[in-house]
């Protein structure tokens, strides 16, 4: 899957043990680094899924009209005769915010129950949307405001475990708010991790509502178009999709569009025209990163998955001006005001105008790539804001940020030495990407940076370089290069 393209792991808690994950996250570092390649481990929080307990005698079947209980009280004699019809749902911090009058979707939405009365203990329920009721179906209430704890016992020790094993990006599902975002780094910082990226998934009616908030207080967003389809209606998910993008794009931070993308590939391997379109729609919105979920973890065609996904995603980037028009117009506009518009919500007017101009020169000078020396990212990440035509190599002293950079858009995660002067950094960058063949002699390259280097500086500096003109690379190769140039 790498060598097809996968650039980011998502390790499951809602599936499988903490030894089975270990395994995994062993395994995939172990082929990254076998291929030379970055690739970044994101660990997903099952969050506070609500399901149904033990149905007996399952599966039932629910018509229109029925009425049924659902109850707390899961020692009640009268839960264990399935024909009382009266439902085990264990969760009481979840029965007492629904009311009279709510919707209750069962099995993603497959089910529809209609709330009648509500006690504390008790939803008595008509069935709108008839089918087969089984054990463990998950149950949402999108017009419930939920009060319940955004982090689950489960959740606490699977973030340790994500803290302990390093993994690169820690995402919390059903975020509700940017409060929720906070305690959750507030549990990183008390296990003593003051660095971890988080990633909000959105997937809840009340994190569309508070968006802003939770973009604020996350490194990265995810479109979790499937539980967010339940939530919402889901032919609200595509207009969802591109405003999320859009903001995530404004201010910089990556966004993950994910869930069914490529979903008829996991029995069949070819997909449909309507998922190849999808895929390239979510790069045209400006997406980040596609997601595959049950392609990948338990489809027949894991690899042809990956290869299809990333083939519809290089076709896609390269026809982007054509596909992304409307972008296009909002991004001229974008750059005319830029300072203006986008100062007050990205604050770093410097990096947003050389970022913005090493696109611009990057284009023009057809550079083989625009080099973004970087400390903690951010520099990588404005540069990726601007959607330019060229690569962008983040190259960068910091090993968390290598990691982390393999899920921004168009990014080549690069590891050098530490370095502190101008001088340094250009030697230091071009023997990297010499040795790892990206560059040639006499390629042209457009560098940005902030100085002075660390973190905390806005990107203040662009640099154009043709490649060997100050003798950093090794002379024979030079002169190897030199002569093939000659030849061909
Ligand atoms: P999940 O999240 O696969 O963990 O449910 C993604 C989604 O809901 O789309
Ligand atoms: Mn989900």
């Amino acid at each position: 899957m790498i060598r097809a393209g996968m650039d980011v792991a998502r390790i499951n808690f809602s599936h499988g043990d903490h030894a089975t994950h270990a395994r995994n996250i062993e395994l995939i570092r172990q082929a990254a680094a076998a291929e030379n390649a970055v690739v970044a481990i994101m660990g997903d929080l099952q969050g506070p899924k609500i399901r149904l307990g033990k149905v007996v005698n399952e599966p039932i079947l629910l018509k229109i009209g029925d009425t049924l209980t659902l109850t707390t009280r899961t020692n009640d004699p009268d839960v264990a005769a399935a024909d009382k019809r009266v439902f085990p749902l264990p969760h009481p911090e979840f029965v007492r915010d629904v009311r009279a009058g709510h919707r209750l979707l069962l099995d993603d939405g497959a089910i529809e129950f209609k709330v009648l009365t509500a006690t504390s203990t008790d939803l008595v329920c008509e069935v709108v949307v008839e089918g087969e009721l089984r054990s463990r179906k998950g149950v949402s209430a999108p017009e419930s405001r939920l009060t319940l704890s955004a982090l689950t016992d489960k959740d606490r020790e699977d973030v340790k475990f994500a803290i302990e094993n390093r993994l690169d990006y820690i995402a919390m599902s059903f975020v509700r708010s940017g409060k929720d975002m906070d305690e959750l780094r507030w549990l990183c910082r008390y296990l003593n991790a003051d660095d971890v990226a988080l990633i909000a998934k959105i997937e809840k009616h009340e994190a569309i509502e508070a968006f802003d908030d939770i973009l604020r207080a996350s490194d990265g967003i995810m479109v979790a178009r499937g539980d967010l389809g339940v939530e919402t209606p889901a032919e609200e998910v595509p207009i969802h999709q591109k405003e999320i993008i859009r903001r995530c794009n404004e201010v910089g931070k990556p966004v993950i569009t994910a869930t069914q993308m490529l979903q008829s590939m996991v029995t069949n391997p070819r997909p449909t025209r309507a998922e190849a379109s999808d895929v390239a729609n979510a790069i045209f919105d400006g997406s980040d990163a596609v997601m595959l979920s049950g392609e990948t973890a338990s489809g027949r065609f894991p690899i042809i998955a990956v290869e299809t996904m990333s083939n519809i995603a290089v076709i896609a980037e390269r026809n982007y001006d054509r596909g992304a028009r409307s972008n296009r117009v909002e991004r001229a506009l974008l750059a005319l005001g830029e300072a203006r518009q986008l100062g007050s919500v990205v604050g770093e007017n410097f990096a947003v105008a050389t970022s913005r101009t090493a696109s611009v020169l990057a284009d023009v000078l057809s550079a083989r790539a625009i080099v973004t020396t970087t400390w903690t990212g951010s520099t990588a990440r404005q540069v990726a804001r601007t959607r330019p035509k060229t690569p962008i190599f983040c190259v960068t002293p910091n090993e968390t940020t290598l990691q982390r950079m393999a899920l921004v858009w168009g990014v080549l995660p690069i590891y050098v030495p530490e370095f502190s002067t101008i001088d340094e950094m250009v030697q230091s960058v071009m023997r990297a990407c010499y040795d790892q063949e990206i560059v040639e002699f006499g390629d042209v390259l457009v560098l940005i940076a902030g100085m002075p280097f660390g973190a905390g500086s806005q990107a203040n500096f662009v640099k154009i370089h043709r490649v060997g003109e100050h003798g950093e690379v090794p002379q024979t190769r030079i002169a190897a290069a030199a002569a093939n140039a000659k030849n061909s």
